[in-house]
């Protein structure tokens, strides 16, 4: 039992200015060949799970390439190609195999590619040259799926919780579905249906019994009740501007193309009809400080529209100026990417005061940059450690650090966007976050790990990459009517692709 390994991960956004080039990837980890291993060992990343369940399965593993990188923009042209060959010159130079497994986030924008993860899979198959061998593939939550990826892959696993805590399980799951297809024990057939339609991310958690945890429970019963092998639901990454994005439910059977489409069905309606609950109460910047100042304990504050974790650059002030104004005086801390003033803070030095224009530099569509006259109280490389989640005990770094201090702010300036987890990058720059009365998140949902008795949040709504109100969006691609611009009480199914005529056949 062959199986070649790979995976090329990246979550798009197409109202995010920020381009992922190759060194971006390569500063996350980019790896080829037994490197591999060694990379993902130990882990909690998708990968992990595939590879230790492949070796338990007694297969031989050709591990082929690894690229990963913090959400963004979008991958330049050049790189995408260059791991497109990579991988698909790998598999070719491993032929013959029985089977391929990928780990794909699944929302990838390319400059020109349409569907990025279709290509990959399309490529892959060619190189197969037939369509009988299996081809697994893992994809987070928020994955994009075409009809494309579905049509070229058995066998399609999505992350079945938000927060994403079951990444290494997802990957276990989908490359043990792959044994058992090269074992002749099933044979998995991937359906998928969609609507127009896209719902907020955050409200889009699998906790407690919020909508999406309602619709996790119902795939969990389908598949013990044996109608469905495997069930994904794809509430999406929203902020796609292409005209087949949308709300999917998934469904792998065994051998029956039409049970697997009536399960997918029946998942895409139970997002489709919990839609109105995925909106969250949120507050201006000025609303939101105002609010903290007032209450009791601690509050974070989740400035949702600048998320990095969704793509956005997390450089916008926003926030930061609302503190200056309204609570310059009250302990908090906020994180802004922006290597201008963090190398100016390092020049200046530890102790050294200036005044300093913060933020709003990557992107300058929305905010201007905030005059703060500040004293630099810590320099750094910015290295951290995630504590946990699919990132747990890998090394990521905010690049050239400075905190800087203004009555009580503190402001970490950061050169790069992360992935955020929970509080490590702060204390990495020696801010403990449970000393500040405000604290400044720019993710959608880890921060909830954070929440316990006298620690609240607060979301803001507003302008940026990541905005909430999806109705407000200025969308180029997306066909009207879709939810939630449009008042539907009844679902339309998305266009297809436009790349959908680039499908190979087979044979
Ligand atoms: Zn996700």
């Amino acid at each position: 039992m062959k199986v070649a390994v790979a995976s090329f991960e990246f979550e798009g956004n197409s109202l995010s200015l920020g381009v992922a080039r190759r060194e971006d990837f390569v500063r996350l980890g980019m790896f080829e060949g037994d490197d591999i291993y060694r990379a993902v060992a130990g882990k909690q990343l998708s990968l992990s799970g595939a590879l230790d369940t492949l070796t338990e399965a007694g297969a031989e593993i050709l591990p082929v390439f690894m690229a990963r990188c913090v959400p963004g923009g979008h991958v330049e042209d050049e790189f995408y190609e260059e791991a497109l060959a990579k991988i698909t010159d790998g598999i070719a130079a491993a032929m013959p195999v029985d089977g391929v497994y990928l780990a794909l986030h699944g929302a990838m924008i390319c400059a020109t590619e349409k569907d990025p993860e279709g290509a990959i899979l399309s490529a892959v198959r060619e190189k197969l040259g037939r369509a009988d061998i299996p081809m697994a593939v893992s994809l987070d939550l928020h994955a994009h799926v075409t009809e494309r990826m579905a049509d070229t892959a058995q066998i399609i696993v999505g992350y079945e919780t938000y927060p994403h805590v079951d990444v290494y399980r997802t990957g276990a799951c989908a490359a043990s579905l792959l044994v058992r297809a090269i074992k002749d024990e099933i044979r998995p057939v991937t359906r998928i249906r969609k609507y127009n339609a896209i719902v907020p991310v955050l409200g889009g958690a699998t906790l407690n019994d919020e909508p999406m945890a309602q619709v996790a429970a119902l795939s969990r019963a389908i598949e013990a009740s044996g109608r469905a092998l495997s069930v994904s639901y794809f509430p999406v990454q929203p902020w796609l501007d292409m005209a087949d994005v949308g709300i999917t439910g998934l469904a792998i059977s065994d051998g029956d193309p039409s049970q697997a489409e009536a399960v997918a069905q029946e998942v895409l309606d139970a997002i489709w009809d919990r839609r109105y609950d995925f909106e969250l109460p949120a507050m201006t910047p000025r609303e939101a400080v105002e609010a903290a100042v007032v209450a009791d304990g601690r509050t974070l504050i989740i400035d949702a529209p600048d998320s990095m974790g969704a793509g956005a650059q997390g450089d916008s002030p926003a926030l930061l100026a609302a503190l200056v104004r309204h609570a310059p005086d009250i302990e908090s801390a906020v994180f802004i990417v922006d290597p201008e003033t963090a190398a100016l803070a390092q020049e200046i030095g530890i102790g050294g005061t200036g005044d300093f224009l913060i933020g709003a530099k990557q992107d300058s569509r929305w905010f201007e940059p905030v005059q703060v006259t500040a004293t630099v109280t810590h320099i750094c490389d910015g290295q951290f450690t995630y504590s946990g989640g699919p990132a747990s005990g890998i090394q990521n770094s905010t690049g050239p650090t400075a905190i800087l201090r203004a009555g009580g702010i503190r402001i970490m300036v950061g050169s790069y966007s992360i992935y955020e987890h929970l509080d490590e990058h702060y204390a990495a720059c020696g801010i403990d976050i449970a000393t500040c009365r405000i604290t400044s998140f720019k993710n959608l949902m880890n921060y909830r790990k954070l929440l316990g008795p006298g620690v609240q949040y607060i979301p803001l709504y507003g302008p940026g990459a990541a905005p909430l109100r999806l109705q407000h969006v200025e969308w180029q691609n997306r066909v009207r009517p879709f939810w939630p611009a449009d008042d539907m009480s009844l679902p339309m199914p998305a266009p297809k692709s436009a790349v959908s005529d680039r499908k190979i056949e087979h044979q």
